[in-house]
Formats: structure tokens, C-alpha cells, sequence
């Protein structure tokens, strides 16, 4: 017998729609397309603004590549956090800490429009549920494809861990590098800004509290 459609259904769902509800199909279809027309326009306009050829033809293709770019970067907004983790809850082994570490993400910054990148650090102490591990890279993705400030990735994918799994508690640290501050403004390029979320710590015993610290250093 092959194997379910498990690793189908933890594939990003773009637009899949209701099995019954053709019209939904197609409504959805005619945003899609809408939506990609528009990001093709933009991209269009924007190269219209550095005074260049844009049919020259290095350029021509362009805007249809910035558009398809972006709805990659972006495509966090086609996915709630149940959908990303799917199956992937499973009834806990036992108490001790699960923590994954430097999960890489790319973002974008929300007041500019451009990259930020880095890497994520989730740890939680299980209550009664654990996730998926592949599940937790799926959740800062989630959140990180969309337009974002460091901050509220990091307590969104803090408040995603609690509300799928109810841990006893949760940490979430995220460090970064942004193009905003690199490319332009302060024009610095080996900062890095760290963000950390956490919750349910006075839930620790003393020795899961220094667990936890030492993994936000
Ligand atoms: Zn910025």
C-alpha cells in the first residue's frame, strides 16, 4: 500500500480550494490572476521610474519576474499556522526540553520594502503535545513571508507554538540582518539586531530555567 498524501497535505496550500465549491475555484482563480497583473504593473512602474528602456532586453521580462519573486517572498499570507503544521501534533514522550535552533528565514522589513534575513531559535518545555520538528522551520516561515518587523515574527510564532501545543513554556529568539539599515539610512553593515519572546517561564523548575537561559545567550 503506498503511503497517505501526509507529505501533500504539509505543502504550502495556494488557493486549494473547498472540494465542492467550484465557484469559490474560480473566484479564487480571477484574485490570483488579478493580484499578479497588478504586481506585474508595479514592477513595471518602478522600472519606468529609473528613465531606462524597459524593452531593452535585459529588462522586458522583468516585471513579470519581479512579480513572480515577490508572491514567493510573500506567499506566507496563503497559509494560516494550523494549515503549516497539518498531522505534525503529536502526544508528548516526556517533560524535557525540545528546542530547534537557527532555523534560517527571509523576511520583509514592512516600512521599506526590503529584505531582512536571519535565523530563529524556538524552545519549549511540552505539556501535553509536541510538534512535528520539521514543523517549527514551517511556522517561521509563515510569518516571516510576509511584510514584518523582527519583533512581531518572533511573538507570532511564540503565540503559534502556544496556541497549537499549550507547552509549559516557550521561547522564541530571533537575530537578523536588515537591508534597510545596510543599503541605506545608518548604512551599517555588521549589525545585528536580536528579538527574544517568552512565555511561561514561572511554569520552569529551576534547572529547566537555566536550560532556557543558556540557550539565549
Ligand atoms: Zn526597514
Amino acid at each position: 500500500m503506498p503511503k497517505t498524501n501526509k507529505t501533500l497535505r504539509s505543502q504550502p496550500i495556494n488557493l486549494q480550494p473547498e472540494a465542492a465549491d467550484l465557484g469559490a475555484v474560480s473566484r479564487a482563480t480571477a484574485r490570483a490572476v488579478l493580484k499578479q497583473q497588478s504586481a506585474v504593473e508595479a514592477g513595471r512602474r518602478i522600472l519606468d521610474l529609473t528613465g531606462e528602456n524597459t524593452e531593452r532586453d535585459g529588462l522586458r521580462d522583468t516585471p513579470q519576474r519581479f512579480a513572480k519573486a515577490y508572491q514567493a517572498l510573500l506567499d506566507g499570507y496563503n497559509l494560516t499556522p494550523e494549515e503549516a503544521v497539518g498531522k505534525g501534533v503529536f502526544p508528548s514522550e516526556g517533560q524535557g526540553l525540545v528546542a530547534v535552533e537557527d532555523v534560517e528565514f527571509y523576511s520583509m522589513c514592512e516600512h521599506h520594502l526590503l529584505p531582512f534575513w536571519g535565523k530563529a531559535t524556538v524552545a519549549y518545555f511540552p505539556g501535553e503535545k509536541i510538534l512535528g520538528l520539521s514543523k517549527i522551520p514551517r511556522l517561521v516561515d509563515v510569518f516571516a513571508r510576509r511584510v514584518q518587523v523582527q519583533e512581531r515574527i518572533t511573538q507570532q510564532v511564540l503565540d503559534a507554538v502556544q496556541t497549537l501545543i499549550a507547552p509549559r513554556a516557550v521561547m522564541v529568539k530571533v537575530q537578523a540582518q536588515h537591508l534597510c539599515m545596510m543599503m541605506r539610512g545608518v548604512e551599517k553593515q555588521q549589525s545585528q539586531t536580536t528579538t527574544q519572546s517568552i512565555y511561561g517561564f514561572e511554569n520552569l523548575q529551576d534547572y529547566e530555567k537555566q536550560q532556557l537561559l543558556r540557550l539565549m545567550k
